[in-house]
Formats: structure tokens, C-alpha cells, sequence
């Protein structure tokens, strides 16, 4: 049985990790946390998940959180999830990292920490997306320079981060796919006379609205015909079964950084 703990536990993933965990054959939650001071801190994981009792009482520490698990599941913010690694006693505890927004000097600490303790970090855990990565990838390569490539995405009202980091690693994806620098390439939103489009870039459109789970396109356009690649989440659920797929596969690797990619032997 793989003891399974949950940061920010109280969260619209987190909940959704807590339920997932109690419908996966094997595996167990261990602990749960979320930040102090928060109404939950102390009661059962049942109240936020609404399973049954799991005697497990969601507490406000990492020290606790790291005793109650072998991997933990983090769906929070950059500076929590860094605090959460930075913080960590035991190299040999995994960590699945969901949250989103990391600034590259942020994402530079990240990578340091998978130097000595194994972490799986996905902009996007659902198996759909990871496949349609791939399938970006072949797209990508097989079109070129002559289609351009626009990348439009929608959440709910509440996220905080834009583009979601899901239509970045997109961007990384088809960037790569055609020996681009994404940094240099991407333009995100447009108004006013901007001039025509500059060929080679990769443009972002973000939309926020309502309670939109998570929508993507990647439009591939040439002269005379287009082609748009969409995955849409309809359930967070497919994030945190993705997520805890993950974090039963992380229990038995050593230390380093990987992505869903890994998880599915997509590589
Ligand atoms: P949310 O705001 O609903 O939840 C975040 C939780 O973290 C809250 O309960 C908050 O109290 C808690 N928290 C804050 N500080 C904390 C601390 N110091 N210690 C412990 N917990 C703390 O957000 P959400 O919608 O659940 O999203 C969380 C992150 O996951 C975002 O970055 C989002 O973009 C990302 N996300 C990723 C995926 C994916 O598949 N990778 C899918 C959905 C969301």
C-alpha cells in the first residue's frame, strides 16, 4: 500500500486528489495539508472530500505532511511548492508538483531539487493532454515554417496564471518541434496596429471566464486550409487521476525530473 499525502489540500485540486487517492486500488492518503490558519487544519480529510472517514486530520506543516507519506501531491502556488522542497528532510520523499506560473528563475530552483530527489512536474496531468503533446510534436514538424501557429486557451474566472502553463508547454512543444526558441518567439495577446503577423512567431490568446476547467487549441494555419488540435477537461478529475497515476509511478525512481510524458512511456 503507497501512502499518498496531499499539499494544499483544501483547494479545488486538492479535494479532487483526496477523493482520487480513496478510489485507487493500493494506494492510501497518508496526510493532508493546507496553509495555517485555514478552517479545515485539524478535521478529517473526509470534510473536504467528501468520502468517508479516512481518520486522517489535515494538519499545517511540512514536517507532518512528510511523515504521513512516500510521495507527496502538490497543487498550490510557485512560492509554497519551493517552500514545501526547500523544507523537506528525507531525499528519498517524492514529490508530484501540479501548480502552475513558475518564474524561470523559480523553475531553475526546481530543477535543483530534482538533483537529489525524484519529482514529476506537469503543467497538465491528464492522459489526453499528455498525448495530445505528442501528437503537437508530430504536427509541428511535419507543417513547418509555412503554417502559423496560434495557441488559444480558456480557464475559469479564479486562476491566477496566463498563459496556463499548459499552453506554454505547448508552445515549448511545437517551438522545439521547429527549432525555435519559444522565449523569443512567443507574442502573448494583441491590440492595436500591431502590423502584419511576423512570420515564426507563435502567438498566445488567453481567456478567462466562468468555470471553464480547461480548454486548448493549437490552430495550424496555412494558405488554403487549417488544422486546430483541442483537448478540453470537462472533470478535474482526469488531473488527479493523472496526478495520482504519477505518483505511483515516482515511487520507485531515484532522483531526477519527469514529466507525464514519462509516466506513460511516451519519451
Ligand atoms: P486553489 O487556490 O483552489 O488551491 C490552492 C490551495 O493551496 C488552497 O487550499 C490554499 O489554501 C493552499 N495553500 C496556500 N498556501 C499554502 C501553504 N503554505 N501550505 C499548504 N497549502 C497552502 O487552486 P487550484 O485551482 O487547486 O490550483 C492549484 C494549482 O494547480 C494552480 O497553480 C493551478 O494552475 C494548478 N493546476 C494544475 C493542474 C495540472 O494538471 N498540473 C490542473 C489544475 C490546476
Amino acid at each position: 500500500m503507497i501512502s499518498l499525502s496531499v499539499n494544499g489540500a483544501a483547494g479545488r485540486m486538492g479535494r479532487q486528489l483526496l477523493t482520487a487517492i480513496a478510489e485507487r486500488e493500493g494506494a492510501r492518503v497518508g496526510a493532508a495539508a493546507d496553509a495555517p490558519g485555514q478552517a479545515c487544519i485539524g478535521l478529517d480529510t473526509s470534510v473536504l472530500s467528501g468520502g468517508d472517514a479516512s481518520g486522517v486530520s489535515v494538519v499545517d506543516n511540512v514536517q507532518a505532511l512528510e511523515r504521513g507519506g512516500d510521495v507527496i501531491i502538490d497543487f498550490t502556488a510557485p512560492v509554497v511548492s519551493l517552500a514545501l522542497l526547500d523544507a523537506l528532510e528525507d531525499d528519498s520523499t517524492r514529490v508530484v508538483i501540479g501548480t502552475t506560473g513558475f518564474s524561470a528563475e523559480q523553475l531553475e530552483r526546481l530543477h535543483e531539487h530534482a538533483s537529489r530527489r525524484a519529482i514529476l512536474f506537469a503543467p497538465n496531468y491528464s492522459v489526453g493532454v499528455t498525448v495530445t503533446l505528442k501528437l503537437l510534436e508530430q504536427a509541428a514538424r511535419a507543417l513547418g515554417d509555412d503554417y502559423d501557429v496560434e495557441i488559444i486557451e480558456a480557464h475559469h474566472r479564479h486562476k491566477v496564471d496566463a498563459p496556463s502553463g499548459t499552453a506554454i508547454r505547448m508552445g515549448e512543444v511545437v517551438a522545439d518541434a521547429l527549432g525555435r526558441d519559444l522565449a523569443s518567439c512567443a507574442v502573448y495577446g494583441r491590440e492595436g496596429i500591431t502590423g502584419a503577423r511576423e512570420s515564426q512567431t507563435i502567438g498566445f490568446e488567453t481567456i478567462r471566464a466562468g468555470d471553464i476547467i480547461g480548454d486548448h487549441t493549437v490552430l495550424f494555419a496555412g494558405n488554403g486550409e487549417r488544422i486546430e488540435i483541442t483537448h478540453k477537461a470537462t472533470d478535474r478529475m482526469t488531473f488527479a487521476r493523472g496526478a495520482v497515476r504519477g505518483a505511483i509511478w515516482l515511487h520507485s525512481r531515484p532522483a531526477g525530473l519527469y514529466d507525464m510524458t514519462d509516466v506513460l512511456g511516451l519519451k
